[in-house]
């Protein structure tokens, strides 16, 4: 069925990329470049940016996002976050998965803090090559969205969007397909629904992430099951960008007049 409500949203991770000036530059020269209608674009500089990203995508309507937050008295709180301008907030990414060791249970814990706030919540989960070739990517996703949603009522649920991000693409240069980035879209959708989210989940915004580039990303948002993107390395270039929501805008109009 036609995901007849879901936004298409396109989402830049800049990581540890850019200082405040350069990140307050290259917003403004991304706003001036992706503003097609119908598309929610999110821009996620690393923290010390954050302001300075909120002053030049001022009135753009291009949202900003952080990288990170964190649930305790022990770092960046959500509060703070609201306070600087943020809508969203990025959370389980593999990178911190991964490299700082934060498991689902902790990632729960700041989805709920994140929720409460009153920030969006970008999702991500995805397997690793190692879980991958072992048939493990369904236990995987599973176990990521069991354990990060846990706790959560379906109308908290309206404010997450899901990203996901097979470990071995994410800036590697090698991308998954489309059918098979559809494949897991439709199996997320599917655990939402076995979690006590089904008519939620249907309307959940599920993005792709990992090696994704003005190149291929139409493979991915010809795939109704799939409502956007998670942009690493391609979304710090103007050019990429550009593209990318460009092809998005196509989406989103086509979306739009097949409800109509
Ligand atoms: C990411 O960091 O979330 C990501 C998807 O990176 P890249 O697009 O560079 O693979």
């Amino acid at each position: 069925m036609m995901p007849a409500m879901r936004p298409v949203i396109i989402a830049a991770n800049w990581k540890m990329h850019t200082v405040p000036a350069e990140a307050a530059e290259l917003a403004a020269i991304i706003a001036s470049r992706t503003a097609v209608a119908d598309v929610i674009r999110i821009i996620c500089p690393p923290f010390v940016a954050l302001a300075a990203v909120r002053d030049a995508l001022a009135g753009t309507g291009i949202a900003v996002g952080a990288q990170n937050v964190h649930h305790e008295r022990t770092e960046v709180s959500p509060t703070m976050l609201v306070d600087v301008g943020c809508t969203h907030v990025i959370l389980g990414h593999s990178e911190r998965r991964h490299q700082l060791g934060e498991d689902n249970a902790f990632i729960n814990r700041k989805v709920h803090a994140a929720l409460a706030a009153g920030l969006s919540v970008i999702l991500c989960v995805g397997e690793t090559l190692q879980e991958r070739e072992a048939n493990r990517t369904e236990a995987v996703l599973d176990e990521q969205l069991t354990g990060s949603l846990a706790g959560l009522s379906a109308d908290r649920l309206e404010r997450v969007v899901l990203a996901y991000e097979p470990v071995w693409a994410i800036g590697t240069g090698r991308n998954a397909s489309g059918a098979d980035a559809a494949a897991m879209a439709e199996i997320i959708r599917e655990t939402l629904g076995t979690l006590g989210f089904s008519a939620r989940g249907e309307l959940t915004p599920v993005l792709y992430g990992g090696s994704v580039t003005a190149m291929n990303i139409g493979e991915f948002l010809t795939e109704p099951s799939i409502d956007g993107a998670l942009v690493g390395g391609a979304s710090l270039k103007p050019d990429e960008m550009a593209g990318i929501v460009a092809r998005a805008g196509v989406t989103a109009r086509a979306r739009a007049v097949h409800v109509s």
